[in-house]
């Protein structure tokens, strides 16, 4: 079994199986000294660090547009569900848009703190007027920001 860890995974003490990746700028993201001594202690046990196919990095796109996550989602975040597509892995995340994008993709996701993973239904609302949208941007009616929230 092949278990892809995003970063928040290495800013705690948190414990994992299986043949342990992450992406790149997973590396470049972990500043903090905690998190790096927790890094090197994981490469110590086998991490290790792959970037993912162009074709996975295409099929993660795709279903960061289907589901609207597109905007929200980072080129790190595409980065590990890519990696977990090559390797049919599970990723270890928090986070609601990876968690949304790997439904889609059928990429298993497990939950660092313990919250459930679950497929979310994005809304749309307008800050100022209130009204609902389909997208977020700006609301053609009063001109205030439309903004994503959780159904
Ligand atoms: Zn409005």
């Amino acid at each position: 079994m092949s278990t892809v860890l995003d970063a928040s995974f290495f800013f705690g003490e948190f414990p994992a199986e299986g043949d342990l990746f992450t992406v790149p700028p997973v590396v470049d993201e972990l500043k903090d000294i905690r998190a790096k001594g927790n890094f090197e202690k994981w490469c110590a046990r086998g991490l290790k660090i792959q970037s993912p196919s162009e074709e996975s990095r295409k099929r993660v796109n795709s279903a960061a547009r289907a589901t609207k996550d597109i905007t929200v989602i980072s080129s790190t975040d595409r980065d590990l569900l890519a990696l977990a597509l090559d390797l049919g892995a599970d990723l270890y995340t928090d986070d609601f848009a990876i968690q949304n994008v790997a439904f889609i993709l059928r990429v298993k996701t497990i939950p660092i703190l313990q919250r459930k993973a679950r497929w979310i239904q994005w809304k749309y609302r307008c800050s100022g007027c209130g009204r609902y949208a389909e997208q977020a941007g700006e609301c053609p009616v009063c001109g205030a920001a439309i903004k994503r929230k959780l159904k």
